[in-house]
């Protein structure tokens, strides 16, 4: 299929503030890039919100029937610890404090980061673009800049003149006079908001990265690679940029107003600009000190299925904040796992299911053949279920609106007026945008061992299986006494699940 079907697709576009009938330039292929992150250290689970939230904008497109060509850069060099233009560069900061070379450092966090991605099973980009395999077009690019007259130099390096463009800072929905503080001071700079496009090396001084120039040996500015890197691959012009809110201040004013200085147009180089909101964390439970709920791999130490925090995602539309803690998270595992329990025990019921089998391919599929997968899943489906699915269209259409399209995952598993063949069809082709991975992982699978606890899953299994049956009897002491033992060795029954199988890690 090369163009979407069914509900329109409506999208909140940042530029204009206002939600907008999404239609692509090539009705064959959707071309879309995200900000990726900078490789200096884990990512935390705040950065991961942008990346589920990415995913999910990119299955949405791919099940409403269109292919995507989408670019997710790796910022492996030249982002520096505050979007000012001074202060040291994060790569090189993080080099110096591990004792390791910054390719090292590199390359042990990209590969971090892509199994993050793997566990949040979030779909492969169609490429990773990694900023320091583009140096040479990004030194083209500066010189186009400087050769349009839209820089300047200083000791410092090339520096971006923000006045030679006429709308600067419209995304960001500021002027530039209000940017004054927000960007620490470099001698000589005209204009509070200009930025460096190339960072000289200091006098005397060599960075473990730094490339000749024109302008000197020195790196890049860390927004001129995104650029580079989208316009190189997706064209001057594109469908849809994505990247979390903070990005709408300064980074991407500044691709936008390199992107026009470059070719000497209006054109913003995408149609479309997403921004995700930000997961926060009142109760500071992120923070490293504060036991380890700063990484997916933390959460992952304390029994939490990271499938887990992709469905805490899904709950909250993209635009709202987030609010992040232990409790909010441990109930959407038991959500998930409901929604997983369903699963199974539908299938049970259900008749050969051949079919699952293709659902194994959207996992590494580029999102082409999700048309094929749904017809298959869809071909035979009932009146309520082709209605869920219809309700479902419309809620993703409606610039993304996830939290209404989940409780109709929920009522087509529960919906007892269909048969458990067809429920089990109508939640596989959601699922297909939602990414839950509801047909390859069970129960028991989402019943991860919290780093920290004393007992094996199968002795918990085991303890459920004992207390379910002293319930049964009535033996309320001994039922009392198992929940006891179970809880002295980290886990936590719970005992109003109507399925009777809950139980969770102790979160503190
Ligand atoms: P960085 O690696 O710092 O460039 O960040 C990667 C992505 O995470 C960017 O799109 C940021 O805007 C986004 N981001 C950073 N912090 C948060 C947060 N707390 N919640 C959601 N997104 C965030
Ligand atoms: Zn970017």
């Amino acid at each position: 299929m090369s163009a979407s079907s069914g509900a329109p697709l409506m999208l909140f576009n940042s530029l204009t503030r206002a939600i907008e009938p999404f239609a692509p330039i090539d009705p064959a292929m959707v071309r879309l890039y995200s900000c990726g992150p900078t490789v200096y250290n884990f990512a935390h689970l705040g950065n991961l919100r942008a990346y589920v939230f990415t995913d999910t904008l990119r299955r949405t497109l791919n099940w409403k029937g269109w292919a995507t060509n989408h670019v997710v850069n790796i910022t492996d060099v030249g982002h520096l610890t505050s979007d000012a233009d001074a202060g040291e560069d994060k790569m090189e900061a993080a080099a110096a404090v591990q004792a390791r070379s910054i390719w090292e450092i590199a390359a042990f966090y990209t590969a971090a980061f892509k199994a993050d991605l793997a566990h949040l099973n979030i779909l492969h980009p169609s490429l990773w673009s990694v900023a320091t395999d583009h140096i040479q077009d990004m030194i083209g690019f500066a010189r186009a800049l400087e050769d349009h007259g839209a820089t300047y130099r200083l000791e410092g390096g090339l520096y971006f003149d923000t006045s030679r463009v006429p709308d600067y800072g419209r995304l960001a929905g500021t002027r530039p006079e209000e940017t004054v503080g927000r960007i620490a001071d470099v001698e000589g700079k005209r204009h509070a908001a200009d930025f460096a496009v190339w960072r000289a090396s200091p006098p005397g001084a060599r960075r473990q990265m730094e490339w000749e120039s024109p302008w000197g040996p020195g790196a890049p500015g860390w927004h001129l690679e995104c650029s580079v890197m989208s316009l190189k691959y997706l064209g001057q012009q594109f469908d849809i940029h994505t990247g979390g809110i903070d990005h709408r201040e300064i980074h991407h004013c500044n691709e936008i107003a390199q992107n026009q200085a470059f070719t000497e147009s209006a054109g913003t180089g995408a149609n479309i600009w997403m921004h995700n909101n930000f997961l926060v964390d009142r109760g500071a439970k992120m923070s490293k000190s504060a036991g380890g709920f700063a990484t997916l791999a933390g959460l992952i130490d304390r029994g939490i299925h990271p499938l887990a925090y992709r469905l805490l995602c899904l709950s909250a539309h993209y635009r709202s904040e987030l609010e992040f803690s232990g409790e909010i998270v441990a109930a959407a595992l038991v959500r998930l796992k409901r929604l997983a329990i369903a699963v199974e025990q539908l299938r049970a019921k259900a008749a050969d299911l051949a079919w699952t089998r293709i659902l194994r391919e959207a996992k590494d599929s580029r999102g082409a053949s999700f048309a094929f997968q749904r017809r298959t899943l869809e071909d035979r489906l009932d009146k309520r279920g082709a209605a869920l699915i219809a309700r479902f269209d419309e809620a993703l259409s409606s610039d993304l609106m996830i939290p209404q399209a989940l409780p109709l995952l929920e009522e087509a598993l529960a919906d007892k007026g269909m048969a458990p063949e067809m429920r089990l069809r109508v939640a596989a082709s959601m699922d297909l945008a939602l990414g839950l991975d509801l047909f390859d992982v069970d129960r028991r699978q989402l019943s991860l061992r919290p780093k920290g606890a004393a007992i094996a899953e199968s002795e918990v299994e085991a303890l459920l299986e004992q207390r379910q049956a002293a319930r049964a009897a009535r033996d309320f002491a001994a039922s009392d006494a198992l929940r006891d033992v179970l809880l002295q060795s980290g886990v936590e029954v719970m005992d109003g699940d109507p399925l009777r199988w809950e139980w969770r890690a102790v979160i503190d």
